[in-house]
């Protein structure tokens, strides 16, 4: 095991012809929390989009080393394979689907009542009362965004890249989604980085990195931010 689970050296991301960063250095340790934050527009989602491989953002030099193999040739599906997630900052809605299918299909096989039960709970839902139903828009944001977590951990990825969580929920439900991430971050094997505008959500952090111009302008623990 490589001491670090991501190191991103010097990269430089392109779109549509525009290059949006300029030299990102970044070290990410196993089972760390990572909090991402910076002005509107700097390219905290266009970080986000080249670690998990997104195909319209492409890394015109630097690289990118994830758990002590260079991926930054790899597609999506690849690195997906390899442990790297990213969880949307809108989750798509299926009709029909039940909430049990969705983790299921996350997990890539059956789960029984007990695994289903503790992966709720950790997201703070009861399983009786969510896993039947249909992933749709009888879900307020929160329900959906703790679903959409739940999802995260039955995937046992070791890198998830959160966009926002913040989006499309109201503030008391986000303050009780912080919550969720430091249970989260307290009892998972894996690595989270969240990109976030509140800084609430940086109770939940080992380490904060603030992306300014392309670049990272700084970067150390919460306490000293
Ligand atoms: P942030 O997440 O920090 O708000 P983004 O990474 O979304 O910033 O965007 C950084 C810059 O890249 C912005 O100028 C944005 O307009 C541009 N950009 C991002 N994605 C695309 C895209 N798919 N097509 C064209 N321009 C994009
Ligand atoms: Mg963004």
């Amino acid at each position: 095991m490589s001491k670090a689970l991501l190191e991103i050296q010097n990269l430089h991301v392109r779109v549509e012809e525009k290059e949006i960063l300029h030299g990102v250095n970044l070290t990410v340790g196993h089972d760390e929390t990572h909090v991402l934050m910076g002005p509107n527009g700097t390219g905290k989602s266009t970080l986000g989009y080249a670690v998990t491989g997104n195909p319209a953002y492409s890394v015109t030099s630097g690289s990118i080393v994830f758990d002590g193999e260079d991926i930054t040739g790899l597609n999506v599906t690849e690195r997906a394979r390899k442990g790297v997630s990213y969880a949307f900052q809108q989750p798509v809605r299926f009709k029909g689907l039940t909430v049990r299918q969705l983790i299921e299909t996350a997990a890539g096989g059956a789960i029984d009542e007990c695994g289903l039960c503790d992966i709720l709970s950790k997201v703070g839902l009861c399983a009786h009362e969510y896993c039947n139903r249909e992933v749709d828009a009888t879900l307020s944001g929160g329900e959906m965004k703790r679903i959409e977590i739940a999802t995260v951990l039955a995937r046992h990825t070791k890198l998830t890249v959160f966009d926002e969580p913040e989006a499309g929920i109201d503030l008391w439900s986000f303050s009780s989604l912080i919550q969720t991430f430091q249970d989260i971050r307290r009892e998972l094997k894996g690595t989270m980085i969240i990109i976030s505008h509140q800084e609430r959500i940086l109770r939940a952090a080992d380490e904060v990195l603030l992306l300014d111009g392309g670049r990272v302008s700084e970067s150390g623990t919460a306490e000293h931010m």
